[in-house]
């Protein structure tokens, strides 16, 4: 890409050759300097923080569950969104040692939650694809188990239809093994990826995840309507969980709720929390 831009630089005239050429190498720059920041990160620990999200049963307005979201502040950089620092995470290999934390502190938190009294059903854990094919993930993962005690089907994973895509026995096996295990498994940002719908009968999963791109046109886009209708009854014949995403609105809970979706999780019922807020969250929630 970098040659492209470079040769359509040069074409455009030599003023444009540099600006664009030094944008570039600031762009690489920042990148570089952002990746050392995030190596010296993950070596020190300290700077990342998880957030949750709670999940709510629309009918009976209670707390299923929490989705872990990783928050990290950079002395340096100040706060980065994950969907900045993840995919540089993911470059690198570094998201095998971040994402080991993740699992870790969330399992830890969900134990503590339980010992203040505050039972939830399940906490969602983001993995990478990287984290997925690393050959030392499922030893790890039953070795975090073991250690913080956590049920196995209080754990619940989340991951993107693209890991499927690239090696298809292979991706089955290794999510057979964690059901085997007695985790749950979740398809987040389900309806983005390009797979076929047929795909999801072999997959050995618990849960769909509707993306926020098809709740943002509810309740009215006809679009919307017809894939969300679409995704909860392919969801209903294949026995899966549905969480709807990105849910803002009051009118878009109730029609999914009318729906049948049996989890929302959005800015409507609360932002991801830090830990202390969750649990001050789920004790109002309880006392309702
Ligand atoms: P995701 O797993 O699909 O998480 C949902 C994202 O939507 C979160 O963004 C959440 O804060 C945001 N969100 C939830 N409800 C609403 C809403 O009502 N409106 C809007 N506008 N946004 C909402 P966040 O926390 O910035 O995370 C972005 C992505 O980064 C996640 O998407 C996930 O793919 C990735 N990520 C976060 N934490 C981890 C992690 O620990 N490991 C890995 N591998 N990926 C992570
Ligand atoms: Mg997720
Ligand atoms: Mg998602
Ligand atoms: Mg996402």
């Amino acid at each position: 890409h970098a040659d492209i831009a470079m040769y359509q630089a040069k074409e455009a005239g030599r003023n444009n050759f540099c600006f664009f050429s030094e944008d570039m190498s600031r762009h690489i720059q920042e990148k570089a300097r952002l990746h050392r920041a995030l190596r010296q990160a993950v070596q020190d620990g300290n700077q990342f923080v998880l957030h949750y999200q709670p999940k709510i049963s629309p009918v009976s307005g209670q707390i299923t569950g929490v989705e872990a979201l990783v928050r990290w502040v950079s002395p340096e950089h100040g706060f980065i969104p994950p969907d900045r620092f993840i995919p540089l995470a993911e470059e690198s290999g570094l998201i095998n040692a971040l994402g080991r934390w993740v699992l870790k502190q969330g399992c830890q938190d969900f134990i503590h939650l339980k010992s203040m009294g505050i039972h939830l059903q399940h906490i969602s854990i983001n993995v990478s694809n990287i984290q997925l094919n690393h050959r030392d993930f499922l030893q790890e993962l039953k070795g975090m188990i073991a250690d913080t005690g956590i049920t196995p089907e209080q754990l619940e994973l989340e991951m993107t239809e693209s890991f499927i895509a690239s090696d298809q026995q292979e991706a089955i096996q290794i999510l057979q093994t964690i059901r085997n295990m007695g985790l749950q498994l979740a398809i987040d940002d389900f309806g983005t990826g390009y797979s076929a719908m047929s795909f999801l009968q072999k997959l050995p999963i618990t849960r769909l995840k509707i993306d926020k791109s098809f709740v943002d046109g509810l309740p009215h886009d006809n679009d919307s309507i017809a894939l969300v209708k679409a995704m909860l009854s392919l969801a209903e014949n294949f026995s899966l969980a549905v969480t709807a995403e990105g849910v803002e609105y009051q009118e878009q809970m109730e029609f999914l709720k009318k729906a049948g979706c049996h989890e929302i999780q959005g800015y409507f019922y609360s932002r991801p929390l830090p830990f202390d807020d969750l649990v001050t969250y789920c004790k109002a929630r309880k006392n309702r």
